[in-house]
């Protein structure tokens, strides 16, 4: 049996991995509103409001139209029980953790290329947030927001990711926080905005192949981190990296799309396929080298 929770569990072999984990540095470039936005727990969520939303928020140069977000009126909302609060502290503290390992890696790759790093905030919500590029629930998913420079978590994406998704693991959350720190990145050396420019000038179609390289470069930039990472702390074991490529082969849009609709339309992807997320991260992961990331020019997506 593969260990299924994430901090919950007693008996799986995951736990002495994730001690190894908690207890270090957490980033203080965090804005905790979990307790702003009602206290209860949405249940129920949306994998391609994930997909959808963060599309929307990456490329956006005005603000997001709130009715697009998908929500779910089935969602119910009720206070959290005491050992929810605590599974969800806990849950709080590991992607702090993982967000000053993101400022140590990346603080150092910059300055090793001779440039400054800018940290981005990390907001935690439960249920809905309001962000630099619009509103967003918690079926939104992780995101990312250029208008900010912030991203945004609900923590309750962690069931979302060993439930629906089937990727358990602490380190497939570690991968989708490395995944919106890889698209700060895209901000932060222009790429976000030229890409932006292009979603003016072009149809949907011809506009989500752009969508599909810029994700993957994301996905890269995880795993150029998770070399990093290693390289400099020596804190990974080989089920952390089966992790992160469970999850990114569990959210290709092939799959999604397969899961929700029965058929796969590749003109709709926004973000790659499983095999196309799982090479992508792979290559970030086993060259470290950020300069073999350029996606936008690599012959397998022109
Ligand atoms: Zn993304």
């Amino acid at each position: 049996m593969s260990a299924a929770h994430f901090f919950t569990n007693s008996s799986c072999s995951l736990k002495s991995n994730q001690m190894r984990w908690l207890g270090r540095r957490e980033s203080s470039n965090v804005d905790d509103r979990r307790g702003l936005s009602g206290g209860g727990i949405a249940a129920g969520g949306g994998v391609l409001g994930v997909i959808i939303y963060v599309l929307y928020s990456l490329f956006s140069g005005n603000s997001i139209d709130p009715s697009q977000i998908p929500i779910n009126p089935q969602a119910e909302q009720r206070a959290l029980t005491p050992e929810e609060q605590a599974a969800d502290d806990e849950r709080a503290k590991f992607v702090k953790v993982v967000l000053a390992e993101t400022e140590d890696v990346w603080n150092k790759v910059f300055a090793e290329s001779g440039s400054d790093y800018t940290e981005p905030t990390l907001v935690l919500f439960r249920d809905a947030v309001a962000s630099g590029c619009g509103n967003a629930s918690a079926q939104s998913g992780p995101f990312y927001c250029p208008e900010d420079s912030k991203l945004y978590i609900d923590l309750s994406f962690q069931q979302e990711l060993q439930e629906r998704l089937n990727s358990p693991g602490d380190f497939a959350m570690a991968y989708v926080i490395a995944h919106e720190v890889g698209h700060h990145i895209q901000r932060l050396n222009g790429t976000a905005e030229k890409i932006g420019r292009l979603r003016q000038q072009l149809d949907e179609t011809e506009f989500n192949r752009y969508s599909v390289m810029m994700e993957l470069q994301a996905d890269f930039l995880a795993g150029v981190w998770a070399h990093n990472e290693q390289k400099m702390k020596d804190i990974l074991d080989p089920g952390d990296i089966e992790e992160a490529l469970n999850a990114a082969n569990a959210i290709g849009d092939d799959r999604l799309q397969r899961q929700s609709t029965g058929t796969v339309m590749p003109d709709a992807f926004t973000h790659g396929t499983s095999a196309q997320r799982v090479y992508w991260f792979k290559k970030g992961y086993e060259t470290g080298d950020i300069k073999q990331g350029d996606t936008f020019n690599d012959p397998s997506l022109n």
